[in-house]
């Protein structure tokens, strides 16, 4: 429906914006949150499509993690050793912020630790190889000597090999419980929601830029910082930022499951966890890239299907469940492994491609973005 504008939203409701985030995820949220409490008497306005955000941040599957060995055993072969640690510390401080700033009981944080366990030999010896190297060279940014420790796994009944590597320093958080909070304080602090307007254009003018929605509907702004993460190719088709689907099953209730925390496997591809007594089970778009590369939320029946036979016979062999939901989030890659964080010009300024990790990456790299403006 075509928005026709009055004199009181022209002059008043819709007048000029200090600041317009564009992109209403755990990203632009938190970013909104850092450059309110730099600026207080900004105005300041947060934009998003849907009303309560629609990509990764309330479809994920809630680790707090910062990486298993064999993914970043993975990592090491496509970037330099600097930039893989670098962003395993971001990750790390971020995930410590984000129980710190929001409250563990708000965001629903459980320190359970996580597991990575192996179904295939050539992962196995590769952990093996290469664990004690990492335990030494993340040791500086977790203050822990042993961060991965070889465990028994047949506490945990799965199909997988007899050692996992155990770290105590990972968790789970509550997704739902997550955006609802920061939403809360964004909120409270005074950010003017603007949803249920997708935007189609951005245009740059002298003192800023203006953003035109499908219903014509425009708003105007002094600074204008992107948060649409895997959409934002969409407006900026010159960005290296291209869609990956993650589709999720979840159980229904089982009876005495006999785990409890976040597991790792596949080089980081299979994720799954416990929550409130039922399984959730993502990933595997590796198997299927070419279809899951793609901004569609319709999962597909092929990687559901895979799920399920993993489920079944890695996770709960010989017992017996029924799937009771099924759902995707889109995630934001490139051809690096790292988030696009930068200035682009006076008035424009970039945080998005987060590689699958912004429920870690969020804290740090809001702070990054709001240092911008001091
Ligand atoms: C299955 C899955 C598992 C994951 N596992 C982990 C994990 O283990 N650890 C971890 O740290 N991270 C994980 N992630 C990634 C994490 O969820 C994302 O990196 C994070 O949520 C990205 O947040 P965001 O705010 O940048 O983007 P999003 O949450 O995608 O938000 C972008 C927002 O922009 C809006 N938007 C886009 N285009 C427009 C437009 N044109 N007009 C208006 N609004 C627009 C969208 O509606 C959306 O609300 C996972 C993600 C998925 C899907």
């Amino acid at each position: 429906m075509k928005h026709y504008s009055s004199y009181w939203e022209r002059s008043v409701l819709l007048r000029k914006f200090d600041f317009l985030i564009l992109g209403a995820g755990i990203i632009g949220k938190q970013i909104a949150l850092k450059i309110r409490k730099k600026n207080p008497n900004a105005r300041i306005g947060i934009v998003d499509r849907s009303p309560i955000s629609y990509g990764a941040s309330t479809r994920n599957a809630g680790f707090a993690c910062f990486g298993s060995v064999s993914e970043i055993v993975d990592d090491f072969k496509r970037s330099s050793q600097h930039e893989v640690m670098s962003l395993l510390n971001k990750r790390f401080q971020g995930i410590q912020q984000l129980v710190q700033t929001f409250g563990a009981d708000q965001i629903g944080y459980r320190n359970t630790g996580s597991y990575e366990i192996y179904t295939d030999q050539e992962e196995y010896q590769d952990a093996r190889n290469h664990f004690q190297t990492i335990n030494q060279l993340i040791q500086d940014y977790t203050g822990q000597a042993n961060a991965f420790q070889w465990q028994k796994s047949d506490k945990l009944q799965m199909a997988c090999f007899e050692d996992c590597l155990f770290n105590p320093l990972e968790g789970m958080i509550n997704s739902g419980m997550l955006n609802e909070t920061i939403s809360e304080l964004t909120h409270k602090a005074g950010i003017i929601p603007l949803y249920g307007l997708n935007i189609t254009s951005l245009n740059k003018d002298a003192g800023g830029y203006t953003l035109i929605a499908d219903n014509d509907l425009s708003l105007s702004c002094s600074q204008l910082i992107i948060a649409t993460n895997a959409f934002s190719s969409q407006l900026m088709p010159e960005l290296d930022v291209v869609p990956a689907r993650g589709q999720i099953i979840l159980t229904k209730p089982i009876a005495d499951l006999p785990f409890d925390g976040i597991f790792h496997n596949d080089k980081g591809y299979i994720y799954f966890r416990n929550i409130d007594d039922r399984v959730l089970l993502g990933g595997a778009r590796n198997y299927f890239e070419a279809e899951e590369t793609t901004y569609d939320f319709e999962g597909s029946s092929a990687n559901f299907e895979h799920l399920k036979k993993y489920m079944q016979e890695i996770i709960l062999p010989g017992r017996s469940f029924e799937i009771d939901m099924h759902w995707s989030g889109i995630m934001a890659m490139g051809e690096e492994k790292i988030p696009i964080v930068k200035k682009v010009d006076d008035h424009l300024t970039l945080c998005v491609r987060m590689s699958g990790m912004g429920v870690a990456l969020g804290p740090v790299l809001s702070d990054e973005v709001a240092a911008f403006f001091d």
